[in-house]
């Protein structure tokens, strides 16, 4: 099982929650939100061969720690992943667009430095600006877009941009998040949850929920979910594979 956008560090108990991880066999990206917290997360959270913590700078906090994109140019050759990190569009951000951008671009920038990396990007009412973004530094890496809510003309330009997806239980209860999903190219997809943010009939997600997001891909695809588990596997592999130099 694979849950590769997650906020570990902000359930109530991360450390239990990470060994759960361990015990139920999944797969864990662990993205955080601001890079002065990312060395502490991940000497508490990363387990070996299950969970492993991305170097992020949240958009929606990109106002407050815009200053931290200093720690992140300093620690980007030791991180693999990067995420949570991109643009978020929302009208509450409005007066922030400005510094949101100069971040993101920074943050591209400094990926594509050390010959680019794994990324989980945030794009909520923002997936035009996100890939213009993505488009003026082709060497950042893989662009993994997490909970993509643009609409298809969008999402064709991310699969020309080679863009990859996570999609999770929230999305795919509803009709429009399952109807991107069935677009999405079949090889370019992981699971997720997002949680503990996401919630799905207000039960928060834990990682192992990941496994709802796996059925409603099966139902979506109309494939058996042993199916469906070994093209994310697969996925997973040669997104790794493809990033072996960097980590
Ligand atoms: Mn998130």
């Amino acid at each position: 099982m694979i849950d590769f956008h997650c906020h570990l560090d902000l359930y109530p108990d991360p450390i239990s929650v990470a060994d759960q991880c361990v015990a139920e066999g999944v797969h864990v990206l662990a993205v955080t939100t601001a890079p002065s917290a990312w060395r502490t997360s991940r000497e508490l959270l990363e387990r070996e061969g299950r969970v492993r913590v991305a170097l992020g700078l949240h958009p929606q906090l990109a106002h407050l720690r815009a200053t931290e994109t200093a720690i992140f140019e300093a620690e980007i050759s030791g991180a693999a992943y990067v995420g949570e990190i991109g643009l978020d569009g929302g009208p509450e951000y409005s007066d922030h667009r400005a510094v949101q951008a100069k971040v993101f671009a920074t943050l591209l920038a400094a990926c594509a430095r050390v010959g680019g990396r794994i990324m989980s990007l945030h794009s909520r009412h923002a997936a035009e600006a996100v890939m213009d973004a993505i488009e003026a530094q082709p060497g950042a890496g893989t662009a993994v877009l997490h909970w993509f809510t643009g609409n298809a003309d969008d999402l064709s330009r991310a699969v020309g941009l080679d863009c990859w997806y996570s999609v999770g239980p929230a999305m795919l209860t509803s009709k429009k998040g399952r109807a991107l999903a069935a677009r999405m190219p079949r090889d370019r997809i992981l699971t997720e949850t997002d949680g503990p943010f996401a919630k799905v009939q207000n039960e928060t997600l834990y990682p192992w929920h990941a496994q709802n997001a796996v059925e409603d891909l099966s139902r979506v695809w109309n494939e058996p979910i042993a199916e469906v588990e070994s093209q994310l596997t697969a996925n997973l592999r040669a997104l790794v594979a493809r990033h072996k130099s960097s980590s």
